[in-house]
């Protein structure tokens, strides 16, 4: 039998980009939902993750936004799909600004819904990332964090999907049958880049491939584009990973020494090392970065 090899371009990378696809918040808010009703939006999400492999992610759960019937039903179904279910605190209030004391009883209250289901694990991220504005705040947490068996269920490719999902609802509003082709575009484009800017960067600062954990938000946007976003992922080489496989990586272990603490773990530890002052922004994403171009395009 013969065999065809194919040469390796010399700019092509030799290893496997892994990502697992992990969304936060769970929206069940009715009130801005255009398209698709609230259980619609939840089915298209779901079955995009299926379509691709059955990829099992990881939904970090804001206990306020389920706190219904609906939604505790609706996280459920989450559940029973095998996707793996995380803390994002009951009230998502953002930790620089807020007491250990509060942070911490919040925490706590969202484990009393999360904790229900099976395919629930001790593992929390922090809303808007930001883990705290003193070393002092930061630490206490971290103390927290050991005492009840939590590990970090860290950003490793951050980017601004929210903003992009707020620019549509808003088109929406104006102009309900439109084409959305071109938020189609953008968002993907967007996320392609980012993903490739943290999968550089971690290479150089880790030096070695991760596991990456992208974050995204259970939104209108997703229920249209996730799986484009899935197929782009995968046509860009990387290959789609279950979140609780991308987790094992002993980077989501560490815990960096920076203040303000949080972002994506790749830029806190980016920029522990000093090495990289020139290539990293803060916050490293915002909407801001993105309207001059959302703005041009008339997103
Ligand atoms: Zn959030």
């Amino acid at each position: 039998m013969f065999h065809v090899f194919c040469p390796v371009q010399a700019d092509e990378p030799v290893f496997q980009r892994e990502v697992a696809i992990t969304m936060d918040d769970l929206n069940m808010n009715a009130n801005d939902c255009p398209l698709f009703s609230l259980s619609q939006r939840n089915q298209a999400i779901l079955r995009a993750l299926k379509k691709h492999n059955d990829l099992r992610a990881a939904i970090f759960v804001r206990g306020k936004l389920v706190d219904s019937e609906f939604g505790k039903e609706t996280l459920k179904v989450w559940n029973d799909a095998g996707h793996m279910i995380g803390n994002h605190s009951y009230s998502h209030f953002c930790y620089s600004g807020t007491t250990f004391e509060k942070f911490s009883l919040d925490i706590l209250a969202n484990e009393t819904i999360v904790k229900a289901y099976s395919n629930y694990r001790p593992i929390f991220r922090f809303p808007y990332l930001k883990e705290g504005e003193t070393r002092e705040k930061r630490d206490k947490l971290r103390k927290f964090f050991k005492n009840h068996n939590y590990r970090h269920g860290y950003v490793t490719i951050d980017a601004s999907d929210w903003a992009i999902d707020d620019r549509l609802r808003k088109h929406l509003k104006l102009f309900p049958n439109s084409n959305l082709d071109i938020y189609k575009k953008f968002y993907l484009d967007h996320i392609t880049k980012r993903a490739a800017y943290y999968e550089e960067l971690a290479r150089k600062v880790f030096g070695r491939p991760i596991k990456h954990t992208l974050l995204i938000h259970h939104s209108l946007l997703n229920a249209l584009f996730l799986d484009d976003l899935l197929s782009e992922l995968e046509k860009k080489g990387w290959k789609l990973i279950n979140a609780e496989d991308a987790f094992k990586d002993p980077v989501f272990s560490i815990e960096p020494d920076i203040i303000p603490a949080g972002e994506s773990i790749v830029w806190a530890k980016a920029k522990e090392s000093g090495k990289f002052e020139s290539i990293l922004r803060y916050p490293a994403e915002d909407e801001v970065y993105e309207q001059p171009e959302m703005d041009k395009l008339g997103l």
